[in-house]
């Protein structure tokens, strides 16, 4: 049985931290504003966006055109593909150093690089920075990928004010994607007030300062959204490829892993093995918080996109969905290490974050989840296990750890 407020095609529930409503019918705003994937002309949103970066095209081919952020996963080798073979232009590809480096990540991006012929810029914090702002923000926030989330949407920005490159090209606008915030058609695009809201859990760097804390302007000062005015002055926009591309990730990861050769690996966690392989906690520890948090995962999300691209039934998203929501994540011992923590602590901190609405603790350290998939139906175990294919591993077949700094292959 649905609950009313879950919606009735995908899997999210109301409370969606990004913001969604669901209509009449039950139909939630992010299924609807997928509708518009098989409704829109295709064909006319390129040939928008052609004109749309024509005028950011240098002349003399003595300079780059525009930025594409990219990192050893997600949509960076479809969007590097588009940019640079399909729309001909020169990027300057940028990339921040998130540290929990797979062995897989390091190879992905210098396989990127060398693949596609491009210059990369690449943002490395100092580490010792990185880890005060990661046990503040894992204490106040609930959340050790604040550093990530703040760094690989503020260094391309930045980077377009310091070369003067107004054009910075992103992939998905989850905001779209996800929940429907917006129409495709209303073109939305990159934004300082977005960040804060959703990228960043409405913590900007300098909030992050406080009295009752270590961090100082020293740790943080790296994180600051440019100026206004230095935006304006250069006339700096991100736009999103998702509003001009029929957007579908694992279609995408498909193409690129047959003819650039990206490679993917499994996750415990979700069935999902395209996403986030340059990362050892993205869907690992940060993805229990978020269960912590908000009472779905990352294997939510991925259900649901597939529920919309029509590749599982909901009854099948459900079972893997149950399936994976409460594995364990691995490589916990990583991240102890290199924070200098001790497993217990990092428990007792991410128990302060679990949310009550969805979480009981019905004696000390035993936790009961009462999100909504223990409470819907087993759903159909025939659910399909080789959606997606794994070829290759995160450690690459070697032991696990942190590659802190890696030129990678070959
Ligand atoms: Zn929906």
């Amino acid at each position: 049985m649905t609950a009313p407020n879950v919606c009735r095609r995908c899997l999210y529930h109301a409370s969606h931290p990004l913001g969604l409503t669901i209509d009449e019918e039950g139909i939630c705003s992010g299924c609807r504003v997928h509708e518009e994937k098989d409704r829109l002309d295709w064909e006319a949103r390129w040939r928008r966006l052609e004109e749309l970066v024509a005028p950011y095209r240098s002349r003399g081919g003595d300079t780059y055109d525009c930025i594409v952020p990219v990192s050893g996963a997600g949509d960076s080798y479809f969007l590097v593909h588009l940019v640079k073979e399909r729309l001909g232009l020169n990027p300057l590809l940028v990339s921040y150093n998130k540290y929990f480096n797979t062995p897989l990540g390091i190879r992905n991006l210098a396989n990127l690089r060398i693949r596609f012929n491009c210059d990369l810029i690449q943002q490395n914090v100092n580490p010792v920075s990185v880890k005060k702002i990661v046990r503040t923000t894992l204490r106040r926030l609930g959340s050790l990928y604040w550093p990530n989330l703040a760094g690989q949407t503020v260094f391309p920005v930045q980077t377009a004010v310091n070369y003067r490159i107004p054009l910075i090209i992103w992939g998905a606008h989850q905001g779209v994607e996800q929940v429907g915030m917006f129409s495709h058609e209303h073109e939305a695009e990159m934004t300082r007030r977005y960040r804060w809201d959703h990228d960043l859990m409405g913590a900007e760097a300098d909030d992050l300062l406080s009295i009752f804390d270590t961090l100082t302007e020293a740790d943080i000062w790296q994180y600051r959204y440019p100026a206004d005015a230095d935006l304006a002055e250069i006339g700096v926009r991100g736009i999103y490829l998702s509003n001009f591309v029929r957007w579908d990730p694992k279609a995408q990861h498909e193409q690129m892993m047959a003819t650039h050769d990206y490679r993917s690996a499994s996750f415990s966690r979700t069935f999902d093995c395209y996403d986030h392989v340059d990362c050892y906690n993205f869907m690992g520890l940060h993805d229990v918080l978020k269960l912590y948090k908000h009472g779905y995962s990352k294997v939510t999300d991925h259900a649901s996109r597939e529920i919309r691209h029509g590749r599982l039934t909901r009854d099948q998203a459900v079972a893997l969905v149950r399936r994976h929501e409460q594995a364990e994540p691995g490589h916990v011992d990583l991240f102890c290490d290199w924070l200098g923590i001790d497993p217990t602590g990092l428990a007792f901190m991410m128990n302060e974050h679990r949310n009550p609405a969805f979480w009981e603790e019905q004696a000390p350290g035993d936790w009961r989840f009462k999100g909504w998939s223990t409470q819907e139906g087993p759903g159909d175990p025939t659910a399909p296990t080789d959606l997606f294919r794994p070829t290759d591993q995160l450690n690459r077949g070697q032991a696990d750890r942190y590659i802190t700094v890696g030129k990678g292959y070959p």
